[in-house]
């Protein structure tokens, strides 16, 4: 694969539909001096402060792509395993701490229970569906499924493992096929 780290239209694409119309959500933040004669804010430097690549044929997230400066790059480690890869479907569960969820109930509950599972990287990468969740003692055990893309069940057990914030128990993981290239396919 290393021979495509030069060529951006391995990278610069959908990693689920391989299309490479793309866009990004930039936000930025600034704080400006008001004049006070005219009323107009002073020049600054806007603040990026989060951006999201999408695509545009099949609306999903881009997490192997950033803003770098002025031009998205893909992330190393990242990019090669998910536009290569296929999806895998994990049932597990991540005992953790009760400290690293904040609420287990209401309608941020399975949000915040996913965030203590995985973490930031995962929160970005995965598409999850917390089950249930138990406590014990001071931890909870999450229930969840997840679907990650890789290019062998090892390599999806080590990515889980690594964003896991606690224990990690895999109860399945079965390979699913990749969606159909964006050209036959409008929207899902
Ligand atoms: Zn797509």
């Amino acid at each position: 694969m290393n021979e495509m780290n030069g060529d951006r239209s391995a990278w610069l694409r959908c990693y689920r539909c391989w299309s490479q119309s793309l866009e990004i959500q930039i936000h930025y933040d600034a704080i400006r001096r008001v004049d006070p004669e005219t009323g107009v804010p002073a020049e600054g430097i806007d603040e990026v402060q989060e951006s999201v690549v999408q695509c545009l044929d099949c609306m999903h997230d881009q997490p192997h792509l950033v803003l770098q400066g002025d031009r998205v790059v893909p992330i190393e480690d990242r990019w090669e395993r998910m536009v290569a890869g296929t999806p895998w479907v994990a049932s597990c569960t991540v005992t953790v701490d009760q400290d690293r969820v904040e609420t287990c109930s209401g309608p941020e509950g399975a949000e915040s229970l996913t965030y203590g599972a995985f973490g930031e990287a995962g929160t970005r990468e995965f598409f999850t569906h917390v089950r249930f969740h138990k406590h014990a003692d001071d931890e909870i055990v999450v229930h969840l499924l997840v679907e990650l893309y890789a290019r062998s069940a090892q390599e999806a057990s080590e990515v889980l493992e690594e964003a896991a914030q606690g224990q990690l128990e895999i109860t399945s993981l079965a390979e699913e096929s990749r969606p159909p290239a964006h050209a036959s396919d409008e929207a899902h």
